[in-house]
């Protein structure tokens, strides 16, 4: 409600709203009784305007199937955005062309290499998560309808496409800090708590729908260089550039690949 309707409502009971206002704001404010009472007609209309997809792969288990990790990416951005001299893509090539590159080529190689996994892997690849998580949390909503039980998230927002490095940030925790150790210590990396935790990454990523619902989740995110956040970060100059070595997304995968593949077969 907004000031002036809410001084009205107060004059109509014979209240004065600035004095219980700075009453309100004393210790030991007890609540006083408008004696109002109200009857609201609200008419609403949902009307859908826009439809998308979430794209999803199964590659099957043997044994315990009805189970699966899911390793997921999102596709969607943020659009276009139309000046007087020209109409603009926001390509979004590191948040999240990256992801979902890694997602397909996940998908690729696990399948290439015919090895048998014990749980499912669902490859996911999700709509409209920069509107609000939307595709994963509908996603969630209908995992009984798909009959089967996410085991583990592990979800990515950026790769880094230059060289390999020697840690990885924690964006925890999500239940799987024993296997992303285990998969750092293969690869002679550190793992190092994030540098900002007042950004909440943690909520704002997909893996955040299936953590709601107790699922545990890894996040790997690569957007935090300081020359990306101020100059590309959602922005129309976030796109490809032919000079990326892609060293650090080799390493990104490998690792992402060993931990699905071991919670698979855990
Ligand atoms: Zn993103």
């Amino acid at each position: 409600m907004r000031t002036d309707g809410a001084q009205r409502l107060f004059e109509h009971a014979g209240l004065d709203f600035q004095d219980l206002k700075m009453q309100s704001q004393k210790r030991g404010f007890q609540a006083v009784p408008m004696g109002l009472e109200a009857q609201l007609k609200v008419k609403s209309k949902v009307e859908p305007t826009q439809y998308s997809n979430n794209v999803l792969a199964i590659l099957p288990g043997e044994g315990k199937s009805n189970e699966a990790v899911m390793i997921s990416a999102h596709w969607d951005h943020v659009g276009m955005i139309e000046t007087d001299q020209a109409k603009e893509i926001f390509n979004g090539a590191m948040d999240n062309a990256a992801g979902v590159a890694g997602v397909l080529e996940l998908a690729r190689v696990l399948k290439a290499q015919g090895k048998a996994f014990k749980r499912s892997i669902i490859f996911a690849n999700f709509t409209a998560e920069e509107s609000g998580l939307l595709g994963a949390m509908y996603l969630v909503q209908y995992l009984p309808a798909l009959g089967v039980d996410i085991s583990a998230v592990l979800n990515i927002e950026g790769l880094n496409v230059i060289e390999a490095v020697d840690t990885i940030y924690d964006y925890g925790p999500g239940g799987l800090e024993d296997y992303i150790q285990d998969a750092v210590d293969a690869q002679g990396r550190v793992i190092k708590p994030e540098p900002m935790p007042q950004d909440g990454k943690k909520f704002r990523s997909d893996h955040l729908a299936f953590g709601l619902k107790g699922i545990p989740w890894l996040l790997f995110w690569w957007l935090d260089e300081p020359d990306y956040v101020a100059n590309r970060y959602h922005q129309t100059t976030d796109i490809y550039n032919p000079n990326w070595s892609m060293q650090g997304a080799a390493q990104a995968l490998q690792l992402i690949s060993h931990i699905a593949e071991t919670i698979s077969n855990s």
